[in-house]
């Protein structure tokens, strides 16, 4: 299985259009040792002519076109990105899907409560039904093992499988409360673990930090691309950018007491790799002590284009 990060951002990227934070504005002067970023997309594929797209987001467009496996190849009868697999309804994850309006047939894989949100509230997302045949959306079930490409006979290994963990996020602030208070809570955030032989992959760009069971499907896999959002629960506080916390919006910190980097982990194999850097996010500047903390704790710091095959 190949993953690739084809955006490494939290929303509004790095640098954002209207911010003035010390990383945003150093970045802007040339005098950051930093990357850009867009903002967070990965492409995973199980075998080179099927690609499966991790949310989509606002800069798809333009990642797309950034990758050649993700073009359609010469004399082909079409792109080779086969479904979406959405981790919630943020505006981050969806927005990006008016950009494959352009009449191909799309499997959306997302939880009901996602569904109607997009598509009984959100007529502009109607356009994706004029393909032929039309976009279809597939239910995720939660906590059980589903094939998204199924063997290719019965008994061998080589299918193509996820798991649905729900991770007890909160529903995006655009949803009415009159729907809201019809959807279940569960179905609001999602972890993906993505499962190919015998190799797993964990993608929670979005990590509430609640019970356990994301961290033992963490645990179970050979990479892991966690919530790399905020440094600090009072980051946006200091930037002022807003009052809310880290934990309010749904993100654990990496830094403190109950961090990202506190968690017990199990050791062993498991790759650790921070993604969706927020660009307050001080560990964006390669010269910080906060990235040497990251890269000391042996993590990786996810950057646009970087690669995994496992
Ligand atoms: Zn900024």
């Amino acid at each position: 299985m190949r993953v690739k990060v084809l955006g490494s951002a939290a929303g509004g990227g790095f640098p954002q259009w209207n911010c003035i934070c010390a990383n945003c504005s150093a970045l802007r002067l040339g005098t950051l040792k930093a990357r850009p970023r867009t903002q967070a997309q990965v492409a995973v594929a199980p075998d080179p002519s099927k690609w499966f797209l991790l949310n989509a987001s606002p800069d798809l467009r333009q990642q797309i076109n950034a990758t050649p496996e993700l073009i359609p190849p010469t004399g082909s009868r079409g792109s080779p990105i086969y479904s979406v697999i959405l981790t919630s309804a943020d505006v981050d994850c969806v927005m990006g899907l008016l950009h494959l309006r352009e009449f191909q047939p799309l499997h959306i894989f997302c939880t009901v409560s996602v569904r109607r949100i997009l598509t009984e509230e959100n007529s502009l997302f109607r356009v994706l039904t004029r393909s032929n045949p039309p976009v279809r959306w597939e239910t995720m079930p939660l906590d059980r093992l589903m094939p998204l490409v199924p063997p290719s006979s019965p008994g061998t290994k080589d299918g193509f499988f996820y798991k649905a963990v729900p991770l007890m996020g909160a529903f995006p602030d655009y949803v009415s409360d009159a729907l809201r208070q019809s959807l279940p809570p569960e179905e609001a955030v999602l972890g993906l673990q993505l499962i190919h032989k015998d190799k797993r992959f964990f993608y929670g760009p979005s990590l509430p930090g609640i019970g356990e069971e994301w961290r033992r499907t963490v645990d179970e896999s050979d990479l892991a691309f966690l919530d790399g959002t905020f440094w600090r629960d009072d980051e946006l506080a200091l930037a002022k950018r807003s009052r809310r916390t880290a934990r309010e919006m749904g993100h654990m910190p990496v830094w403190g007491d109950r961090g990202l980097l506190r968690q017990p982990f199990r050791l062993g194999k498991t790759r650790h790799v921070l993604i969706h850097l927020n660009n307050t996010n001080p560990v964006l500047n390669e010269d910080s002590p906060e990235h040497r903390t990251v890269r000391d704790a042996g993590w990786e710091i996810a950057y646009d284009g970087m690669e995994f095959q496992l």
